[in-house]
């Protein structure tokens, strides 16, 4: 068995052969740390994560490097750090906004079940390194200077808008109506631009006098250089960053490096909606993780972290998500049966269950593997003449070594537990059900065996197990 993964420079999917066995490498864009992570940080942080776990199992977890980056040098965080404390120095409030949200961005995917990655290299610690790549970038007529900045010329490379597989006159139609007045080409990018007073600023590059800063896109090509090397196996990053920002990290790379590629595979995590709607602070669905850990924002509800990731991961990484309450309510039943089984058991092997493993090397196709543990479970759960022999113990074995490679270890408390069951019984969750079964019980009635079995199917991979008899169907949270 192997895995494949679909690459989004190729559009296709493809079997995932790293340069190097014994070093695996994947970056993947980090937070811009000047607030409260929101939920859409969220699935990248998550997903990115079990294909961390994946790999490592794969390939020894000595063997996996994974750098996320901390971006701490932004506009948004001058303008944050400006506003909440004004009157310290502006470069003494920026260090507290950002060593602030960083410690809150770890406390938050930390309490997402999230390893933290190998390494997570800070913009402002590497400036050198972007500094020399602008050089290059301006030796090899890739880069221009003018008024103070650096800028990346877009028709200096040929294969411009692969990723993003635009065409440069799409690409401009898209651009700002406003083009600064020094650029030569519209879709010119900022490598390095100068610094108002008070702004933090470093000595510049290409012979500039006057101090400056980076640009955003650099950082990600001078940290991946600095600690993956010139070309690696994986980059990763949501949807929304495939144009502009990964189109000219491989721009910027590829041109200063003299490589044909940057990575070698490039992942992107879908959208995420909320309730059927774009989140926007404005529409007041903006949901941050801290509110969904810890009060009763969304859904009446402060939610385990293992149930918020479980959530986050029944839907295809590729594909967009619509966050709902009846969603984290679907995964409290679940993580309750699996939970019944596996909680404070400790497996005597290492297996997992086949299945699971060949979905999660199929495009790491989660939801698919979290039903080939609930078919898992179907075997598990007592049973008409079932034992408790030795074949049981390693299925449960399994289901808990399989979990644990999703980061579903910890389980929430039995407190809890009891509290969000109480609620899931009297809730739109209920409703749900007993809708499902009427609609099996109608698709019956009509010979449409098929549909009343895909349904069955549904309630299952939502943990629910009906029971059929003469006087109706009735259902309960599997155990
Ligand atoms: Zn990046």
């Amino acid at each position: 068995m192997e895995l494949r993964l679909y690459d989004t420079l190729t559009r296709e999917k493809r079997p995932f052969m790293p340069l190097d066995p014994n070093r695996v490498r994947m970056y993947v864009c980090g937070p811009t740390v000047y607030d409260f992570a929101h939920i859409g940080n969220a699935r990248p942080a998550i997903v990115f994560d079990v294909l961390f776990r994946l790999l490592r199992h794969l390939y020894g977890a000595e063997h996996v490097s994974y750098v996320r980056n901390i971006t701490d040098v932004d506009d948004k965080i001058n303008a944050r750090a400006a506003e909440e404390y004004p009157n310290l120095p502006l470069n003494e409030a920026i260090r507290v906004v950002t060593e602030k949200t960083e410690r809150q961005y770890h406390e938050d995917v930390d309490a997402l079940g999230c390893l933290r990655p190998t390494i997570e290299p800070r913009a402002t610690e590497h400036i050198s390194e972007m500094k020399a790549l602008i050089e290059r970038l301006v030796a090899a007529g890739h880069a221009y200077v003018a008024e103070d900045h650096v800028l990346f010329s877009v028709p200096s490379m040929q294969d411009y808008g692969r990723l993003a597989k635009r065409s440069l006159e799409e690409m401009k139609v898209g651009a700002r109506v406003e083009v600064a007045p020094y650029k030569r080409d519209p879709m010119d990018f900022v490598l390095w631009k100068p610094s108002k007073p008070g702004e933090p600023a470093w000595p510049s590059p290409a012979g500039i006098a006057a101090p400056g800063r980076p640009g955003w896109h650099i950082e990600c090509s001078a940290m991946s250089w600095k600690h993956l090397g010139e070309t690696f196996d994986i980059h990763g990053g949501g949807i929304d960053l495939v144009f502009p920002h990964h189109e000219n990290e491989i721009a910027q790379s590829r041109c200063a490096l003299h490589t044909p590629v940057m990575a070698n595979y490039w992942m992107h995590n879908g959208f995420l909606q909320v309730e059927g709607e774009k989140m926007s602070k404005s529409l007041g669905n903006f949901i941050t993780i801290r509110e969904l850990l810890g009060t009763s924002k969304f859904g009446g509800q402060r939610w385990p972290g293992e149930v918020i990731r479980l959530a986050m991961l029944t839907t295809h990484y590729r594909q967009p998500i619509d966050w709902t309450a009846r969603r984290l309510i679907e995964s409290v039943v679940a993580l309750s049966s699996f939970g019944h089984y596996v909680k404070g058991h400790k497996p005597q092997s290492k297996d997992l269950y086949p299945g699971f493993l060949a979905a999660l090397l199929d495009d790491l196709n989660i939801p698919a593997a979290i039903s080939e543990l609930h078919e898992l479970l179907r075997q598990i759960r007592p049973g008409a003449g079932r034992v408790v022999d030795a074949e049981h113990e390693r299925r449960v074995d399994m289901l808990a070594n399989s979990l644990a490679l999703l980061g579903l270890t910890e389980f929430y408390t039995t407190v809890e537990q009891a509290e969000l069951e109480r609620k899931v019984s009297s809730s739109e969750m209920k409703q749900r059900i007993d809708d499902l079964i009427d609609a099996r019980n109608l698709a019956r009635k009509v010979k449409n065996f098929k549909e009343a079995d895909r349904i069955r199917d549904e309630l299952a991979a939502m943990g629910v197990v009906l029971k059929d008899s003469k006087d109706g169907t009735t259902w309960e949270i599997a155990r």
